[in-house]
């Protein structure tokens, strides 16, 4: 279906040349009658341009536990659908090769099963996607950590049954792993003890994200956006505009924090403690655990990170949600953008436009 505004612009410059035509000077009939067919080939070729313009594709799909969005922007209709079609496939890829949750096994199922100390060789991609999880959980102090599987497991956030009260707190404490219990060479990884199992929950959607924008270039898209339940990265405009994105409101549900007109190739994540969670005796707990308690972080309802890639983007808004206000310096030197959201409703960070 052609979008709406791309009409009738079209159709506007066709009035104005109507326009245009009345007011020439007077002309005899001959060359009113040549003035008059070059108006309608110009007319006819502006109806046919219009309706070949840019198609506005948008597709949903469910990966990776949430709602996916594909919008595209292309002049090729067909194009753009077997494009969308084959980034899902990709990214449906990389949530089965990363999660731990299901039945089907996968690298990291089964790196998490094995005996402590016995070294495993993961597939290249998991490898990657691993070495640049624990740089930011160095880079981070530990706010973010890729081992905390046993601790998520324990919570149940993405599990099948939603949890509606705390797990006991000795089961908590025996549950945290230690803070350095991966290492590697090359890639063969071992785990050093059984508390730590690899989770990418916090990083495996955006890295799918920077999959799906990466197919979509290689089928000749330009401009597109992908959106998987708050984790977007975006590719050129949306036709003649930039991508208008609101950050959400942590907590006034359908309204936003913040407006931001973004263009050329941007990624920007959200992680909120509205996502995931249930109220207990009066207080929220959520899915977004600090590695050093073993509980839901506090402080924080939500954290945005505009980074290089979705995967940044993602690994870095987690890991600014579990340090707090006090992670908005370590943003702003890594040259990254940020909006946080405290406790008490009051916004921190280069993205806050009123700063
Ligand atoms: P996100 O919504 O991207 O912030 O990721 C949340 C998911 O990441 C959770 O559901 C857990 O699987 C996992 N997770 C929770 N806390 C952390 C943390 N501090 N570091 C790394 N992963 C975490
Ligand atoms: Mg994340």
């Amino acid at each position: 279906m052609l979008k709406p505004l791309m009409q009738e612009s079209f159709i506007l410059n066709a009035e104005s040349q109507i326009m245009g035509s009345s007011a020439l000077p007077h002309q005899p009939d001959s060359d009113k009658n040549v003035a008059m067919f070059r108006f309608l080939v110009m007319a006819l070729f502006l109806f046919f341009t219009a309706c070949s313009g840019p198609a506005d594709v948008h597709e949903t799909r469910f990966i990776m536990g949430t709602l996916v969005e594909f919008t595209v922007i292309d002049d090729d209709r067909d194009r753009a659908e077997s494009a969308i079609a084959a980034a899902a496939v990709e990214m449906q890829r990389i949530e089965d090769a990363f999660t731990i949750y299901g039945d089907r096994p996968n690298a990291v199922k089964a790196f998490n099963t094995v005996a402590p100390d016995t070294p495993v060789e993961l597939p290249d991609e998991v490898s990657q996607l691993l070495i640049l999880a624990l740089k930011v959980k160095q880079q981070s102090g530990g706010a973010f950590d890729p081992a905390l599987g046993e601790l998520n497991l324990l919570w149940g956030f993405s599990g099948d049954d939603a949890p509606s009260s705390p797990p006991p707190v000795q089961a908590i404490e025996d549950a945290i792993p230690p803070a350095h219990c991966i290492e590697h060479q090359g890639r063969q990884w071992i785990r050093t003890d059984r508390r730590c199992l690899l989770d990418f929950g916090a990083i495996a959607k955006g890295y799918a994200i920077d999959r799906g924008i990466a197919v979509l270039r290689q089928h000749g898209i330009r401009n597109a956006l992908i959106n998987g339940g708050g984790d977007i990265r975006l590719i050129g405009s949306h036709g003649k505009r930039p991508w208008h994105i609101g950050i959400r409101h942590p907590r006034k549900k359908g309204e936003v924090i913040e407006r931001l007109d973004l263009q050329g190739d941007v990624s920007i994540v959200t992680s909120g403690d509205y996502e995931r969670f249930f109220m207990y005796q009066g207080k929220r707990y959520h899915h977004l655990i600090n590695p050093k308690t073993g509980w839901p972080a506090t402080k924080v309802q939500s954290a945005t990170v505009i980074a290089s890639s979705a995967t940044l983007a993602d690994a870095w808004s987690t890991a600014l949600f579990v340090q707090g206000v006090d992670g908005i310096k370590m943003q702003q030197e890594m040259n990254q953008k940020a909006l946080l959201v405290d406790d008490q409703g009051k916004v921190y960070g280069s993205l806050v436009k009123s700063q």
